[in-house]
């Protein structure tokens, strides 16, 4: 055992089952380790390395920040925070307002409140109850855990929890949870966790058009999906309905910190009604619009969907060439999955990818994900998708 794994394992909490490869560099889609090994980057640290590592303009706006700003407080307005929010709600073409905090989760409570006052202010009489989806993950705190639909995650040791969620197995069995004291249906576009499962496009529609047509909300968490990992700046676009409320974090920040909540209810927070010291500071907001300038370009430029296809049509063939291994290939843009036949092939694959030196994810019970920074090159791209094949060769 090496220094620092004997550091972290007596003095860093054990919530995480670690794998104790020191990563020490990065660069664009690879990853160094310590004893100078090369890694290919297909999970994007789950997700958030959205321009890969150390990408130069990022980093220089990073360090530019730093030496004249980081944080002040949310007494004061954020020059960096004001210019994202209207990015942010320019690119999403909605009319909206957003909120900003420092992760998934905040940004999901963030829209559990704005749907609790909503159903507290809107109705005669008070809704707060939102219904979920059995598959779904919306975040690790007592609350965004507890609206997290996989029962297995409400473990009763940090019970009790907040009342007032539903959980149901898909989109068709959201009408008949529908009580009188529900106020909103939180969904992921594209479940990550629970298996990089896309809706149904028409379903989704369908949903949004009753939620609305009832006064309900529909709040998308785009933690994952958003920020072009689907191939449009959020995934409602792709789907094209037009949420209450929306979640973003994971990828707009390129890893630094960060977590957005947007709603069209502009008016619905009134001051001291949320709050959170380090929610949108200048450094955080900085990186996110840099983060956006650089996806923009990429998007503008047609580099984003060529990827897309590429990634697509090697997953599609390799599920199609070994149904020994792969039932489907599934997900959305470049957050895509493989079904493996069982879970114990799926964690082979995943322990022999590390080896070869190719970083994988898994998703859901049986699903291997793939998950690449967006700014992924066709050399990165084949280099990795050489490794798997010797992998798959291997098992
Ligand atoms: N929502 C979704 C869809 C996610 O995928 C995640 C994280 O994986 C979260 C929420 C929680 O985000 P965080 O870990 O930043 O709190």
């Amino acid at each position: 055992m090496n220094e620092i794994e004997r550091k972290d394992r007596e003095y860093v909490l054990h919530s995480y089952a670690r794998n104790y490869t020191n990563f020490i560099r990065g660069e664009g889609a690879r990853l160094y380790d310590e004893a100078g090994k090369e890694y290919i980057d297909f999970a994007s640290g789950i997700g958030v390395n959205s321009v890969g590592h150390a990408h130069p303009k990022l980093s220089e706006a990073i360090c530019d920040q730093a030496s004249k700003l980081i944080h002040v407080s949310n007494l004061q307005v954020i020059e960096p925070q004001a210019r994202l929010a209207e990015r942010i709600v320019t690119l999403s073409g909605y009319d909206m307002r957003c909120f900003f905090g420092n992760s998934g989760a905040e940004a999901n409570e963030a829209a559990l409140k704005i749907a609790r006052k909503y159903g507290e202010t809107h109705f005669e009489s008070k809704r707060y109850k939102v219904i979920t989806l059995k598959h779904s993950f919306h975040g690790r705190t007592i609350t965004t855990v507890k609206a997290t639909g996989q029962k297995e995650m409400h473990k009763p040791d940090f019970s009790p929890y907040p009342a007032g969620f539903d959980y149901v197995e898909d989109i068709d069995a959201v009408y008949e949870a529908i009580d009188d004291e529900t106020v909103a249906v939180m969904i992921e576009l594209v479940q990550g966790e629970g298996g990089v499962q896309p809706f149904e496009r028409a379903e989704v529609q369908d949903l949004a058009k009753f939620l609305r047509s009832r006064e309900l909300l529909l709040i998308v968490d785009e933690v994952q999906t958003g920020v072009y990992r689907t191939g449009e700046f959020l995934a409602s676009q792709v789907y094209e309905i037009e949420p209450d409320v929306i979640t973003l974090a994971k990828g707009l920040g390129g890893g630094v910190p960060i977590g957005v909540a947007m709603t069209r209810l502009k008016e619905i927070f009134a001051p001291g009604d949320h709050g959170s010291t380090f929610g949108g500071n200048y450094l955080s907001t900085r990186a996110g619009l840099t983060v956006l300038e650089i996806l923009e370009a990429e998007w503008e430029a047609g580099a984003l969907a060529e990827r897309i296809e590429i990634l697509k049509r090697t997953l599609d063939r390799t599920a199609e060439a070994m149904p020994e291994l792969f039932t489907e290939s599934v997900g959305l843009g470049l957050m895509r999955g493989l079904r493996a036949v069982d879970a114990e092939v799926q964690g082979r694959i995943l322990t022999r990818a590390f080896e070869e030196g190719l970083i994988l994810l898994k998703a859901g019970r049986n699903t291997v994900r793939f998950l690449p920074p967006l700014t992924i090159t066709r050399e990165e791209m084949d280099e990795g998708f050489k490794r798997f094949e010797k992998v798959l060769a291997s098992l």
